[in-house]
């Protein structure tokens, strides 16, 4: 398989969250058939679901892959695990969530995989570090991610501040 373009939503909300992100950012360097391209900066979130837990921090990334798209999601399903990841509750806290938001311009509804991500188009926490290192973007169906992110309503996304 030739190189493909594939992109990451990165989000912790327990144990360091910042320092899981930026680890698992440099993680991605060391994929099997994989280089990683950009890196967006972190973002902090208001969670999704149950309130009464931790802010997240966000990031989004890109690489070149030959592998296939369920491979990939097998890595990035290893990575979390390896950072300790513990499903206590649905939307719960998590010490490490990795999602394949997009692949090449596939679009799939398989079991373990939909692509493009489902909740791709409507989340602030991945839109907003999309259109910073993306702003050109489409999804497979035309729509414009900088557009998408602009568009957005009220959030609770902000920029990381540096240090924190
Ligand atoms: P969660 O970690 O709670 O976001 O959900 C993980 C589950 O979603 C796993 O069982 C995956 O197989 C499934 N899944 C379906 N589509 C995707 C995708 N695009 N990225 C990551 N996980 C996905």
């Amino acid at each position: 398989m030739m190189d493909q373009r594939a992109w990451i939503g990165l989000g912790s909300n327990l144990d360091d969250p910042g320092g899981h992100v930026k680890r698992a950012l440099e993680e991605l360097e060391h994929l099997p058939l994989t280089r990683r391209l950009a890196a967006s900066t972190c973002y902090v979130s208001r969670p999704i679901g149950p309130a009464d837990q931790p802010d997240f921090v966000n990031a989004v990334a890109t690489v070149a892959t030959r592998l296939s798209p369920l491979a990939l999601l097998d890595q990035l399903q290893a990575l979390e695990q390896r950072h300790g990841r513990v499903r206590q509750r649905h939307w719960g806290p998590r010490t490490l969530d990795l999602d394949l938001l997009l692949f090449a311009d596939y679009r799939l509804a398989w079991p373990r995989l939909t692509l493009p991500h489902p909740e791709l188009a409507h989340r602030a926490f991945v839109l907003l570090p999309l259109a910073e290192v993306a702003p050109e973007l489409r999804l497979p169906d035309g729509r414009s991610v900088s557009r998408l992110a602009a568009a957005l309503g009220d959030h609770d996304v902000s920029p990381m501040l540096p240090g924190a």
